[in-house]
């Protein structure tokens, strides 16, 4: 597959992870410190610095990506930062709308992807969503430019309630289900 070659430049360019021993291990303690680095110029594009003080914040009632969460808030279940509780909107929402958005040349997305020129064409982009907090990259999609972000997470509830495209009312169930944190190894059948 194409996008499984990733090379040192792209590994610390894209991924903001430092290789060593001829790209065969990664430096942790150059990662992290590229990875705040890179969170920090992030945050810079959009005028933005990074909040003092942060900590991990409330614990997760469901951790949707690596740095998206839902939690608590009041009465209400919203999404958040996992890396710096920063809050996202309602978990019924689409939490994209809160993040800071900056769509990237698709040739940043790897040197390996092909022929740009096939998505210059189509005026493509690589979209980038950022925590307007600590500048974590929370997702990115490759869309048209000037396209409305995609719902991913309700396309995850579509999918879950197979081929009923009704995310409206399976949606207010599955955050029910999120509140009693019950663990749950297989998506609940919605009366099939
Ligand atoms: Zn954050």
């Amino acid at each position: 597959m194409e996008l499984g070659y990733v090379s040192g430049q792209a590994a610390r360019e894209i991924h903001g992870v430092v290789l060593a021993d001829g790209e065969r291990a990664v430096d942790a303690a150059a990662t992290a410190s590229l990875r705040r680095q890179i969170r920090e110029q992030r945050l810079a594009r959009f005028g933005r610095r990074p909040r003092e003080g942060q900590g991990e914040g409330r614990p997760a009632l469901m951790l949707v990506g690596e740095y998206l969460k839902v939690v608590t808030s009041g009465d209400e279940k919203v999404f958040a930062c996992a890396r710096c509780d920063e809050e996202l909107g309602s978990a019924a929402g689409n939490y994209k709308q809160r993040c800071l958005v900056d769509d990237r040349p698709m040739t940043e997305a790897s040197p390996a992807i092909g022929d740009p020129a096939r998505y210059v064409d189509e005026d493509y982009v690589l979209r980038q969503f950022y925590c307007p907090g600590c500048g974590s990259l929370i997702e990115n999609e490759v869309t048209r430019r000037g396209e409305p972000p995609l719902w991913d997470v309700e396309l995850h509830q579509t999918q879950r309630l197979g081929d009923l495209d009704l995310p409206g009312e399976g949606f207010a169930d599955d955050v029910e289900a999120v509140q009693s944190s019950q663990p749950r190894s297989e998506p609940p059948t919605w009366g099939r």
